[in-house]
């Protein structure tokens, strides 16, 4: 839930606005697939096969079934900002998409999928996929 807030939750409305607080994601105004827009909404509510999540599921989970068996080192927890920006599992889909990587600070998810480019969320599909 910390890691939905910090990287992919939409701002509310003010409570003065008459309107329903929350605002709709653009990836679901866009014309999509049904498997990107699926692959995004499951990204960004951990309904995905990364460790961070998959790690969890065991009954004395510890960090060391959070972490990425794809990269050589062994620390990086499997969650979404490392698939994003550094996983060697992901390294072909970051040259595939390389123009997406410009001008963004490595770490930023909110900077990366808040583009609203769908070319993004075509990444994200190519990415969920890998870990399924
Ligand atoms: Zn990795």
């Amino acid at each position: 839930m910390v890691a939905y807030h910090k990287w992919f939750a939409l701002p509310e409305r003010p409570v003065c606005d008459a309107r329903a607080p929350f605002v709709l994601p653009e990836y679901l105004k866009m014309t999509l697939s049904k498997s990107v827009m699926r692959n995004v909404a499951r990204f960004r509510i951990r309904r995905h096969g990364l460790k961070c999540e998959t790690g969890l599921y065991g009954r004395s989970p510890d960090r060391s079934a959070r972490v990425c068996n794809l990269c050589e080192n062994g620390d990086y927890i499997q969650d979404e900002k490392h698939v994003i920006f550094s996983c060697i599992g992901t390294e072909h889909l970051r040259h595939q998409f390389i123009q997406l990587f410009d001008n963004i600070s490595e770490g930023d998810i909110k900077g990366f999928v808040f583009r609203h480019n769908s070319e993004v969320y075509k990444f994200i599909r190519a990415a969920v996929n890998l870990f399924d």
